[in-house]
């Protein structure tokens, strides 16, 4: 038995812990997650962990270790890339409902895929999460088993989710389902899988997206303020989505409504609040999903669209047969609308994301000079990624890395 999990303890001080809640998930309810300032998930231990706990955790803990993109036993994809990971099939879509495809974060097409794959009968149930009717900004679990319910969750939220911390219980309770989480949450699904069977009999269908970063709730509070309303009565909120980017959209509890554009409410808010954990991902495409969508933005060098508002477009990425031949199936059934795309135009799309896995080497460096855990990340292309960033951007992240931990001992 376990009193203070080394591992926990090694993944909280380097701020390794990405809130995906599969500590807890697995724990036998001696963890539970709780939110920390400034409004992240994290987990609390509340009892000792068994031997075969505290293994499933190291294994599978996205802090302690991100599931590979190579040689591992789901792995049937037939071409990578260090940016965009492992794929079959590179296409660009939406959903052909027009309701599905503008409640969407882009087009719509992960609420299309799982609806498919409910209506298809691979899976019974499809866990995501949606907004927390008492706290609307942040996140809640749900399983749904209508495509209704799906598209109430729809659309992407920049805050804190814990996808995972049930995920032993609905494992016990034997029904198929599909998931739609994180790249980390993937990831921890995936490195469960080594040990516990069930994950990818009861899973058939892992669906992710691009992510550009967990922001923290006080983000989502400022924006909230930066509209002349009062965080604490807000009725409804929502991220983006209903329309391509779509705005950030607030009502108050007396019925006032703000809204903010998507440049203002990410740019301006959320990007500055993300956790450090996923400024050091090294797989934040979701290269280990079924199928990993993102923004297929008209964009260009600044990640931004350059458009108020178009029809939405999801970049879609099948990396494993089960992915590819659900997508062709929904395409073939007027679910989905596909068009294949070149992997190298996914650089127009996704600069930002580029960036970011050039730069992640540079910053895990800062930390291992200080002395800080890393999670391993072996097999991700992290080094291929760094040789492609010049000598100038790798010294930047490198010390401006090295500054935020000393300040942060301070
Ligand atoms: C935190 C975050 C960061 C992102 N960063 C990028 C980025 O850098 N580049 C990019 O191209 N795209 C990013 N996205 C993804 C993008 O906004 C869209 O989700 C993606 O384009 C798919 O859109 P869609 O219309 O096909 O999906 P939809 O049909 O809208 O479905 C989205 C699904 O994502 C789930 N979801 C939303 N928020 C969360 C969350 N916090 N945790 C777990 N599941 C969630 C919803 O429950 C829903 O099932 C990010 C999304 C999030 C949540």
């Amino acid at each position: 038995m376990t009193e203070n999990s080394p591992v926990i303890s090694r993944i909280l001080s380097g701020e390794l812990c990405s809130g995906c809640g599969l500590c807890a998930g697995v724990s036998e309810s001696a963890i539970s997650m709780t939110t920390v300032a400034p409004g992240y998930g994290r987990p609390t231990q509340n009892a000792p962990l068994t031997d075969e706990v505290e293994r499933k955790i190291e294994t599978s803990c996205p802090g302690s270790r991100v599931a590979s993109w190579v040689d591992e036993p789901w792995q049937d994809a037939t071409h990578d890339d260090m940016y965009w990971g492992p794929w079959r099939r590179c296409m660009t879509g939406h959903a052909v409902d027009p309701e599905v495809r503008y409640a969407g974060s882009s087009g719509g097409a992960l609420s299309a895929i799982a609806g498919y794959a409910l209506k298809s009968g691979l899976v019974t149930k499809v866990l995501h999460v949606n907004a927390d009717p008492e706290q609307p900004t942040r996140n809640r679990i749900t399983l749904s088993d209508n495509m209704a319910d799906i598209v109430a969750g729809a659309g992407s939220r920049y805050a804190t989710s814990s996808p995972l911390a049930a995920i032993q219980e609905l494992l016990d309770q034997g029904s198929r389902f599909a998931f739609i989480g994180k790249p980390c949450d993937i990831s921890a699904l995936r490195q469960l899988s080594k040990i516990d069977e069930r994950v990818n009999k009861l899973i058939p269908l892992k669906l992710s997206f691009f992510c550009g970063g967990i922001p923290s709730h006080d983000g989502a509070d400022r924006i909230v303020q930066a509209m002349g309303l009062d965080p604490k009565q807000v009725a409804t909120f929502r991220y983006r989505g209903h329309g391509w980017p779509g705005l950030t959209k607030v009502v108050s509890s007396d019925g006032e409504i703000g809204e903010m554009r998507y440049e203002d409410s990410w740019g301006g808010h959320l990007s500055k609040e993300v956790q450090f954990r996923c400024k050091i991902c090294a797989d934040a495409v979701g290269g280990v999903a079924d199928i990993a969508c993102a923004d297929a933005w008209y964009g260009g060098e600044t990640g931004y669209p350059q458009f108020d508002e178009a029809d939405g477009r999801s970049l879609i990425m099948a990396r494993t047969k089960i992915g590819e031949q659900l997508v062709k199936e929904a395409a073939a059934n007027g679910i989905l609308a596909v068009k294949d795309l070149p992997i190298d135009e996914i650089m127009l799309m996704q600069p930002s994301q580029a960036r970011r896995k050039r730069l992640v080497g540079a910053r895990m460096d800062a930390s291992r000079l200080m002395l800080q855990p890393v999670p391993r990340t072996e097999g991700l292309k992290v080094k291929t990624a760094q040789k492609q960033a010049t000598i100038k951007e790798y010294l930047r992240d490198l010390l401006g890395t090295i500054r935020r931990i000393v300040l942060k001992r301070r």
